[in-house]
């Protein structure tokens, strides 16, 4: 039977049920979106809070270096300044060595031998790829930009040594206590020479170095991490963030650790038999940013010397690079102190390290962070290749990924306040 209109009552109701239902769910949805305006937003902010106070100091601390430096501090004041700054890193370096140590126990004692081989082997393929993938860019660049152009004679040379105080020793023995990131930055924005001796090689010098560092951390490294988990790179690197500012901060992988564990366990739900594992040595030996800013800082000082490297001595350079970017300690400037070997290891005045020293506060900031960012992305990339050896050891020991629930809890803000040392001691579950 049909209606005087032609259409099948029963059809007809049941899309006018359809209709309805569409209805429904857009007042629903429209419902959704206004509610996200205000509840979603106060949680989303709640939930973030932690790295948005870390950003925010960052901006702060900028903020409020430039602005102080019109009063032209003394060098004496400006180390008070940045005392808070100082508290900061020494209690981060306090927690590196143990974390370090029990962190690789826990890691290798949850995996079979077999299985944490075979991981090793993965994440050493991968550093080694990455390093050699950042020094070869960092060649490229130096050669293309060529910011060395000229001679070094109306380059500025910095270097000083400060007394040491009674000041100095008090200060030493209340470095245990936690305060920010904010006078880390402030500090050193601070105490930052005048721009002005800041000559064109040297601006040049530190573009080219930035552009090298950008061409590896925001396209060789999310390509590579696409290319083999088929994730969405951006995704596992907004995880990091407050990761990646600690290490803009404190211009130290070893110091970030604790917040590398962090973002890469509860945020990104790395599973943390491989962070464990795979974490404490690559911020040790790991650091892509170093490698590229060692062979382009070496054909740089080649570069104001009008040195013609040869293709063996560039050959040297990304050798020696390499090396030094393994040996380099994940602490403040320590790409500084092994650039020696690159630089006798082709015959270049190793003097000429002074020549930089002005920009190498700032540009440590940011290989540091490259540094951070190649491990942890090393983690989720040997997290996805060992996925199968991890899966048959939870069949074998009756055990699903460790702690999985709790991995896909939001992150809070209570549990970054209060248990910094979670990652040490979750593990006993195993
Ligand atoms: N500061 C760097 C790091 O801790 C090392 C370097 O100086 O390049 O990763």
């Amino acid at each position: 039977m049909t209606k005087g209109n032609g259409e099948d009552p029963k059809t007809g109701s049941r899309m006018e049920r359809i209709q309805q239902g569409v209805r429904k769910r857009t007042l629903l949805a429209k419902k959704k979106v206004q509610s996200i305006t205000k509840d979603d937003v106060k949680s989303y902010l709640l939930r973030n809070a932690f790295v948005l106070f870390t950003v925010v100091a960052v901006i702060v601390g900028i903020i409020l270096g430039f602005s102080l430096r019109s009063y032209k501090m003394s060098y004496r004041e400006v180390k008070y300044f940045s005392f808070p700054g100082e508290l900061l890193m020494r209690m981060l370096q306090m927690l590196v060595l143990p974390l370090i140590v029990s962190s690789l126990v826990t890691g290798i004692a949850a995996l079979d031998s077999k299985a944490s081989g075979k991981m090793g082997v993965r994440a050493v393929v991968y550093y080694m790829s990455t390093t050699i993938i950042a020094v070869l860019i960092g060649i490229i660049i130096v050669v293309i930009i060529h910011p060395g152009k000229g001679t070094k004679e109306n380059m500025h040379r910095e270097g000083k040594i400060v007394q040491v105080t009674a000041a100095d020793a008090f200060l030493d023995l209340i470095r245990y206590a936690p305060l920010g990131i904010l006078f880390l930055i402030a500090g050193k924005i601070v105490e930052m020479e005048d721009m002005g001796v800041i000559g064109g090689q040297l601006a040049m010098y530190t573009v080219t170095v930035i552009i090298g560092l950008l061409i590896h951390a925001v396209i060789v490294l999310p390509l590579l991490y696409f290319l083999i988990t088929r994730k969405n790179p951006w995704v596992f690197i907004g995880g990091l963030i407050q990761a990646l500012v600690t290490a803009l901060g404190t211009s130290s992988s070893s110091a970030t650790l604790p917040v590398t564990f962090k973002c890469l366990e509860e945020i990104n739900g790395v599973d943390k038999r491989v962070t464990r594992f795979v974490l404490p040595v690559g911020a040790t030996i790991n650091m892509d940013g170093t490698a590229l800013y060692e062979a382009l800082a070496a054909i740089f000082i080649a570069q104001v010397n009008n040195f013609d490297l040869n293709f063996g001595q560039i050959i040297t350079i990304s050798i020696t690079a390499t090396a030094a970017s393994i040996g380099a300690a994940g602490i403040p400037q320590a790409g500084l102190v092994t650039m020696v070997i690159v630089l006798t290891s082709v015959g270049l005045p190793t003097d000429d390290i002074t020549l930089i020293i002005a920009v190498d506060w700032f540009l440590d900031r940011l290989r540091t962070t490259t540094n951070v960012l190649g491990d942890s992305i090393g983690a989720g990339i040997v997290e996805h290749l060992s996925r199968h050896e991890l899966k048959n050891r939870d069949a074998e020991m009756g055990n699903s990924v460790i702690e999985e629930n709790e991995m896909k809890k939001p992150y809070q803000l209570i549990s970054q306040e209060n248990e910094s040392e979670k990652p040490l001691d979750s593990e006993t579950k195993m």
